[in-house]
């Protein structure tokens, strides 16, 4: 079981929580939970490293933003004592939950259950922080927002656990986003690889790296709500009922629940960066992108103009790429120091963008899913400022202002809305 941050907010919330883990142990379950810190507490966290110094070392960052997922651990363990679970808190050094050195993002490489068998065959409820791990080294990391999920996937398929459901505050993975477009429906069912893609453009209910882990381990994962039922959990579906919604391989999904479209999503968290008049030569764009990536930094949509003769000398090119907004500061800061390298006129960015994708499996096999998208999204008057595809989705960069219409329009062309 993984609760979410908002499930986690406040002692009445972690008792709300404790209550429904109790159910599932009276159920006969062996339970481990993974937990969020409370919903704001990562931000606030991260607003600290950010004020402290904007270019802030991410080994201490991830020192710093660990800490809400040790809180809310310990207060979990004490909730379902309090209510006569014998529970205990097992933190990721504890485990340990091993990661890579990669700061603030790190990659989970193994975890060691033998401490964790031991303490759910001795009846206990292990509650694990999620987000957190630890290097070779000792050193403290955390796997990139929202990682929790990915905690939870890693244990379930360390644990060999029957499923991992992930609690949230939606009852399901929905079409869209449906704080955004009430008449979004909910799936019962979505494959690993349209949620990986979903999720990686920006369908925030699961962190990306959580369903890719789950498609390579084939952990069983359902996303429901912590919400259902009075707080103690009375009257709310058993999870074993499946209430929520599964992400499966695609032979458990027959073809007439295929839609041509599955899902939209949106992501307000990249940023834009421009470079004009960036010298057309053999080499250029490496000389911007090779960089970012040596310092971490991953890059999203690029497009590259064709090359204008400026003033009859040498063909130079505009040259605009999305970054993560988090990556910023730190993208502005190379691309600076590489001014002299690259040869570019001027750098702009634009964090008032926001990236919309369109995603589904059936648009292999048919055309015209991006001039739907093109012709809805011209006919409302929205600009696309970049494009970029792959095999099951199409993106498009848009002013941020923009993206609820966007949604909005394109869940209704695509014929997603409920009835
Ligand atoms: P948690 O704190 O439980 O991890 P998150 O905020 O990370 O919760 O994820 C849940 C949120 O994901 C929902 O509140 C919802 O607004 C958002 N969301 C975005 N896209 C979707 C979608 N397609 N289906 C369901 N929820 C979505
Ligand atoms: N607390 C972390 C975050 O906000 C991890 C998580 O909640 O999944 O990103
Ligand atoms: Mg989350």
């Amino acid at each position: 079981m993984k609760f979410g941050g908002t499930s986690m907010a406040g002692i009445e919330r972690i008792r709300s929580v404790a209550a429904r883990v109790k159910r599932e142990v009276e159920a006969g379950h062996e339970v481990a939970v993974v937990v969020s810190a409370m919903a704001g507490e990562t931000d606030r966290l991260v607003g600290f490293c950010r004020e402290a110094s904007p270019l802030y070392d991410r080994a201490e960052y991830d020192v710093v933003v660990s800490a809400g997922e040790q809180v809310t651990s310990g207060l979990l363990a004490i909730a379902l004592q309090a209510i006569g679970v014998p529970a205990r808190s097992w933190l990721g050094w504890q485990l340990p939950v091993r990661t890579d050195d990669a700061h603030a993002k790190a990659r989970i490489g193994a975890i060691d259950t033998a401490a964790l068998d031991a303490s759910l065959s001795a009846g206990e409820v292990a509650v694990i922080p999620g987000f957190q791990g630890v290097t070779d080294g000792g050193r403290s990391t955390t796997l990139g927002r929202g990682g929790s999920d990915t905690s939870a996937v890693a244990v379930a398929a360390a644990m060999r656990a029957e499923r991992c459901d992930i609690y949230t505050d939606v009852d399901g993975v929905y079409t869209t986003d449906p704080r955004i477009v009430p008449r979004a429906r909910k799936l019962a069912k979505v494959t690993y690889e349209e949620m990986l893609e979903l999720a990686s453009v920006g369908a925030k209910v699961l962190q990306t790296r959580s369903v890719g882990l789950a498609m390579k381990e084939g952990v069983r994962v359902q996303v429901l709500s912590s919400f259902t039922g009075a707080p103690d959990g009375e009257g709310a579906p058993m999870a074993d009922t499946l209430p929520g919604t599964m992400i499966v391989g695609e032979e458990e999904v027959d073809d007439m629940e295929r839609q041509l479209i599955t899902g939209i999503a949106h992501d307000k968290n990249e940023a834009k960066i421009t470079l004009t008049q960036v010298p057309d030569r053999p080499g250029a764009v490496a000389s911007i992108f090779a960089p970012l990536a040596d310092t971490g930094i991953n890059v999203d949509m690029i497009i590259q103009n064709v090359a204008h003769i400026h003033d009859g000398a040498t063909g130079s090119t505009d040259v605009t790429f999305t970054v993560p907004a988090a990556d910023l500061a730190r993208s502005l800061d190379v691309l600076e120091q590489g001014r002299a390298a690259i040869g570019y006129e001027r750098m702009v960015h634009d964090t008032r963008v926001a990236k919309i994708s369109v995603v589904g499996v059936g648009m292999r096999s048919h055309a015209g899913v991006a001039a739907t998208m093109f012709t809805t999204l011209g006919a409302r008057g929205i600009n696309v400022q970049a494009i970029s595809t792959s095999e099951i989705k199409v993106s498009v960069l848009i002013d941020e202002d923009e993206t609820e219409l966007a949604v909005r329009v394109l869940h209704t062309a695509y014929g997603l809305d409920a009835a």
